[in-house]
């Protein structure tokens, strides 16, 4: 297993961390189980093979996964890292944190959680629920007091707003030590985030290091670079994410034995991307989309739309659809974007007034009438 130092925390991480979100389960008289056997193995054998990073929350696992991971490692826990959550969504006052926190401590069976994140923060959530109960002074208590040992973040919301975080955090005098945010190689967005957050001596994971699927280009074009033989998907993505010398650590949640042993094959492997060759990659990849026949950048420019049609989001998905041959996972995208209440062509009032934003110049309501038909399918 290969270790890094984990930002200026003082610990050092395995390069793969264990997410601890998809169990496997069972279901008796309609209630989901964790399966406890097979989850102590799967742990058992992480942890032998060097994994010491465990990420788990209240809810994941129909919020089973903090107590069987408890149990799963209730021989060694002095020698990993636990990292957990606080969900905005359970804090009305601020004591409600040190709830939170007892209860996660009780579920896990321990008494301190390494990395304690305000989980899937976004502007308005730390804005009008973090910063408005106080909740830097509630994680600042209870590290003094031992119950955590790191105060961390995970994150969904535009880049830029990982550095208000960090930065109001900081100004208001609780810094932030870790970060866990959504990156791989097909959606790079966070990437100069990341750059940041290290710089700022914040510990950096990834989640979602697989963008899911097949990804013939890039597995070619990794052979193409290097003039070695193609390599499976779950590889070079894992390689492309290890690459980043910002990124400390890739989440993967794995399911099952099979997949453990597989990871963990490729986070020990001293054959790692070197900086260069994840350059190239990552340039190679850009290039890839250019030569599509719809290279939209995500600017943003032609927002907003007078009808909300997200126009650079839908013709993300289509790049995943139609550059990356994912097509199972771009539907699934989109399946979600339309259960969100995204807007699409259908919505469409045909004002022009995006197409005389884009820099690209592109033909938006050609293509979204496209790419809506076959999405929407
Ligand atoms: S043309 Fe359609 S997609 Fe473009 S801004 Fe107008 S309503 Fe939105
Ligand atoms: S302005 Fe053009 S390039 Fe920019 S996000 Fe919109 S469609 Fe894409």
């Amino acid at each position: 297993m290969n270790y890094r130092e984990f930002g200026k925390t003082g610990e050092k991480i395995s390069a793969l961390g264990f997410g601890c979100m998809r169990f496997p389960e069972y279901k008796q008289d309609e209630k989901n189980f964790v399966d406890q056997d097979k989850t102590d193995e799967m742990i058992a054998h992480a942890f032998e093979n060097g994994v010491n990073y465990f990420d788990t929350a209240p809810y994941y696992c129909n919020s089973n996964s903090e107590a069987a991971l408890g149990h799963a490692v209730k021989n060694f826990r002095d020698k990993i890292l636990i990292s957990t959550k606080c969900s905005m969504g359970d804090i009305k006052e601020p004591g409600d944190y040190r709830r939170c926190l007892e209860r996660s401590l009780s579920r896990l069976g321990t008494d301190h959680v390494d990395f304690y994140h305000f989980w899937s923060m976004n502007k308005g959530s730390y804005d009008d629920v973090l910063l408005k109960n106080n909740l830097l002074e509630e994680a600042a208590k209870a590290k003094e007091e031992g119950l955590i040992r790191h105060i961390s973040f995970s994150f969904h919301d535009s880049p830029e707003v990982i550095k208000y975080i960090i930065d109001t955090s900081e100004a208001r005098g609780v810094k932030m030590e870790s970060m866990l945010c959504q990156y791989n190689l097909l959606d790079r967005s966070n990437e100069e985030m990341l750059a940041y957050a290290h710089e700022k001596g914040l510990g950096t994971v990834a989640m979602g290091p697989v963008g899911g699927g097949r990804l013939a280009a890039p597995t070619d074009l990794y052979a193409k670079l290097t003039g070695k033989p193609s390599i499976a998907t779950y590889e070079l993505a894992f390689k492309f994410c290890l690459g980043n010398p910002n990124l400390n650590c890739a989440l993967s949640g794995m399911q099952n034995l099979d997949m453990v042993q597989k990871n963990i094959k490729v986070s020990s492997d001293d054959t790692a991307f070197s900086t260069e060759e994840w350059e190239q990659l990552g340039a190679a990849m850009e290039e890839i989309k250019k030569f599509s026949e719809l290279y939209c950048t995500g600017c943003k420019y032609c927002q907003p739309c007078p009808v909300e049609i997200n126009i650079p989001r839908i013709f993300e998905i289509w790049t995943y659809y139609n550059v990356y041959g994912l097509k199972d996972h771009a539907k699934n995208m989109m399946k979600d974007y339309l259960n969100h209440g995204g807007k699409t062509f259908a919505d469409c009032k045909q004002c022009g007034v995006c197409e005389k934003k884009c820099p690209q110049h592109l033909a938006i309501r050609e293509h979204l009438e496209k790419v809506c038909k076959i999405l929407c399918e």
